[in-house]
């Protein structure tokens, strides 16, 4: 499953989604100031700090319906 790094144009705040294919960006906020301008960054790094790969491993997982508001 694909991890996205996205940013946010307006607070900068940058976070990472596991995004099934097909998922489209439209519902997607940034956690931070629930902006939805977010430049999708080419994120391959997914190795990097072990990736959120089960929900609430990562105190910084914010994906959709997570129930993290
Ligand atoms: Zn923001």
């Amino acid at each position: 499953m694909p991890i996205y790094e996205y940013r946010c144009r307006d607070c900068g705040h940058r976070f990472e989604i596991l995004q099934r294919l097909g998922q489209g960006a439209e519902d997607l906020e940034c956690p931070r100031c629930t902006a939805r301008q977010l430049d999708k960054q080419c994120s391959t790094f997914a190795s990097g700090s072990g990736g959120p790969a089960q929900s609430g491993a990562s105190p910084a997982s914010c994906g959709p319906g997570s129930g993290f508001t």
